[in-house]
């Protein structure tokens, strides 16, 4: 949105209006340029990679085409990198191709390490894992998950190199498979070497957001920041909450987080399926009142992989996750390797702007939204607080904030301000990275003047790209002086004069 009328403006117009943003995975169905044009044009606003899958040289393939679609489309969009995590699977068998579990018989767990150096008998079903402290960590009774939750085992007894655990629910069991822990106290790093690596790849390939699998705690959070300013990095560090210990550490996590993901795969597998939706609840309710960025992830569109329609279970997932007051839904399968991702993206689209409908036309603000203990606001919070008032009670046509590093933006987004929110930057990460927050598009702009100055430059920018109509009213939030950096302090109406 930098330049003159851009062939794609009326794109641009459309996702100002957008609210609950779509995040897509890449994957084969979708890794060309032309496809990612497709998405952005059916309602996507970003963009996600699963170091889960794929190599680096693959990776680097995605941003670049996403950094194409991007150009071609003059819109911001953000790009974030999913860090897999002390994710614990199955190793690689060295005879067969899967190994039959039967219900009430006996398996031994090792470490595929420990296997290698262990003689066990051969009658026994020995199953190797990616984890060298499982027979110290695990204890007599807990569950062990594989498969996501499709298999279960429990222990009875741990020898400390090795586990004996019964087969409660069987099935055949294939190498790579997941291992969910819920009752264990996993004492592996929250960051692997392979998450330090990617995390460097994120930076050093313009990431935009990191996100971290199976955070437990704050200091998670803090240590994956840590590798990211190491590798001269500033991306915002997304908490991807799937773990019972995460949810008892939750407050802290979110306060330490830039984002919050309620990551419903692995969750949904170390909780009970039932207890999902009010976790969901829950969480989105405490991103709504501390002002952090929520994303929710998992199963949303899930039969699209295989169909061009979703279930109507599935609209109401979407929907509700909308109307609970999430910033963003999220897709895995049903773009990286599906069917119909275009399809599945156009669909969440339309069920998204039908909930928005309901949330807009009840005409209140974030009511979760908690004020500092003691009232003691910011003058930035305080002017957030205001602007969506003001723009909410006269209606205004925008609400446009001068963000250094998004911080203004991203507490006006979490007022709910019917009023588009553009955030105006002079940095191209920010206005990337701030397009994930609910109702909000970046805008860049090469160089601040003076306040008045800036102001009509940006007003005659939205005028000749038709953001909104000549005439319309908007409001900004700016910190004066501009060039000296100043914290928001002050606000204007202004009309969009030709
Ligand atoms: C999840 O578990 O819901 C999730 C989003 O993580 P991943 O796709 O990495 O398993």
């Amino acid at each position: 949105m930098s330049r003159t009328e851009p062939p794609s403006a009326h794109l641009a117009r459309a996702m100002v209006h957008h609210k609950v943003k779509i995040l897509c995975t890449m994957g084969p169905a979708v890794a060309s340029t032309d496809r990612i044009i497709a998405l952005v044009k059916a309602g996507a606003t970003a963009f996600r990679l699963n170091m889960s899958h794929g190599d680096h040289a693959t990776h680097a393939g995605m941003i670049s085409m996403i950094r194409k679609a991007e150009e071609k489309l003059d819109v911001h969009l953000p790009i974030i990198v999913d860090l897999q995590g002390p994710k614990i699977r199955v190793a690689d068998f060295t005879h067969v191709d899967a190994i039959p579990l039967v219900a009430g018989t006996d398996i031994r767990i090792v470490d595929a390490g420990v296997a290698k150096s262990v003689t066990f008998k051969p009658t026994e079903t020995v199953i190797p894992v990616t984890y060298p402290s499982i027979a110290r960590d695990v204890k007599k009774g807990h569950l062990l998950l594989f498969d996501d939750g499709l298999i279960k085992v429990q222990v009875r007894e741990t020898d400390g190199t090795s586990v004996r655990a019964i087969v409660v629910h069987g099935g055949l069991l294939k190498p790579r498979k997941g291992l969910n822990l819920p009752d264990t106290q996993v004492s592996q790093p929250s960051m692997t070497a392979k998450d330090r690596a990617d995390a460097k790849f994120a930076v050093q390939n313009g990431a935009d957001y990191i996100a971290l699998s199976f955070v437990r705690k704050a200091a998670d959070v803090e240590a994956l920041r840590r590798q990211i300013l190491r590798c001269g990095g500033s991306q915002w560090v997304i908490a991807k909450v799937e773990k019972p210990e995460a949810l008892q550490n939750i407050e802290a996590i979110v306060d330490a987080a830039d984002a919050i993901m309620v990551a419903r795969g692995d969750l949904g597998v170390e909780i009970p399926a039932a207890s999902v939706p009010i976790v969901q609840k829950r969480i989105i309710h405490l991103c709504n009142a501390k002002a952090k960025p929520v994303i929710t992830a998992t199963q949303m569109l899930e039969s699209m992989i295989h169909n061009a329609r979703p279930t109507r279970a599935e609209a109401s997932d979407v929907a509700n996750a909308v109307l609970d007051g999430t910033d963003v839904v999220m897709l895995s399968a049903e773009t990286s390797v599906g069917a119909y991702p275009t399809e599945a993206v156009h669909t969440m689209r339309t069920i998204c702007e039908q909930a928005e409908e309901v949330l807009l036309n009840d005409g209140r603000l974030n009511e979760h939204y908690e004020p500092p203990k003691g009232g003691h606001r910011s003058n930035t919070e305080s002017i957030a607080v205001a602007v969506a008032q003001i723009a909410e009670e006269k209606r205004l046509s925008a609400i446009i904030s001068l963000s250094y590093s998004g911080e203004t933006t991203r507490l006006i987004s979490n007022q709910r301000p019917r009023a588009p929110i553009v955030s105006v930057t002079t940095d191209l990460g920010v206005a990337r990275r701030i397009g994930l927050l609910w109702g909000v598009t970046g805008m860049l702009i090469e160089t601040l003047h003076s306040t008045d100055e800036t102001i009509d430059h940006i007003k005659t920018t939205m005028l000749r790209e038709k953001l909104f109509p000549a005439g319309a009213t908007v409001v900004f939030t700016i910190g004066r002086p501009l060039v000296g950096r100043a914290r928001t302090n002050m606000l204007s109406i202004e009309s969009l004069e030709k």
